[in-house]
């Protein structure tokens, strides 16, 4: 599933890409993945492509914006696909096209004053709101629960998700199985500069692409290139040589280096 730095790539291209262009036509060709109305949005010019948590937010000049969420396997990109499901046309006849292999994805056409789903979000990941104290809160109310799952937590910090938590937690040498309320002040402050740190270097690669993960012009992500821990699997660590281990923390595979965090 896309995490913070994929959705972040492809907005900041998207906004690029489409900012001042209008509507003029939306294809739906998965019923069951799209809902509102879409004469709210035809003739209208984007504004703006922006990130809340997951979700990709375009809002439109009339006070409606378009959200979408890709979930697992879900595209949005400027290349046609055997499981395209959506076609937006804009008014100079260029094309977004929604690929969603798996159908989980969906996209809305709403008020731009409801995203309808603000409340149940964290604080996002990249926010200045993210401190030190708000960590140290969390860790305390979420004391017997693995680092990880906490990190992974999207009601808690929203946008980091099982390839993230691991690259954070080996920038912050901390196991992914210690629990929350272990972590000392000292390794809080370590993994809050860790966090934006990660997810910064990760969008300047165009995020990961492990599968189905595009950027909005059809590229792969670059990130794998240079993770630390996930997807290296028996690798040499980077930093120390050691074999990179796998544990299941909560329902996911965590990767990290026994020698290089503690
Ligand atoms: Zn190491």
């Amino acid at each position: 599933m896309p995490e913070l730095p994929e959705v972040e790539t492809i907005c900041r291209q998207l906004d690029k890409a489409i900012k001042g262009k209008k509507i003029a036509d939306i294809e739906v060709l998965s019923e069951k993945q799209f809902s509102g109305d879409k004469k709210d949005v035809i003739n209208c010019a984007v504004k703006s492509v922006k990130r809340i948590g997951k979700m990709i937010n375009i809002a439109l000049d009339n006070n409606y914006a378009i959200l979408i969420h890709l979930k697992m396997t879900g595209q949005l990109t400027t290349l046609s696909h055997k499981y395209t499901r959506i076609i937006f046309t804009f008014d100079d006849n260029s094309k977004l096209f929604f690929n969603d292999l798996r159908k989980f994805g969906w996209i809305r056409v709403i008020p731009s004053d409801q995203t309808g789903v603000e409340g149940s979000l964290g604080i996002d990941a990249l926010s200045i709101k993210l401190t030190t104290d708000y960590l140290q809160q969390v860790f305390q109310r979420k004391k017997n629960t693995a680092i990880k799952s906490v990190l992974m937590d999207q009601s808690l910090i929203s946008g980091i998700g099982n390839i993230y938590s691991d690259e954070i937690l080996f920038c912050a040498k901390i196991l992914p199985f210690r629990k929350a309320g272990e972590i000392n002040n000292n390794e809080i402050k370590k993994l809050k500069s860790c966090i934006p740190n990660v997810l910064e270097t990760a969008i300047e690669y165009g995020g990961t692409s492990f599968s189905d993960y595009r950027q909005a012009d059809g590229k792969r992500g670059g990130y794998l290139d240079v993770a630390k821990v996930y997807g290296r699997k028996k690798a040499k660590c980077r930093l120390c040589g050691n074999k990179i281990q796998f544990q299941k923390v909560g329902q996911r595979t965590a990767h990290y280096c026994s020698n290089c965090q503690k």
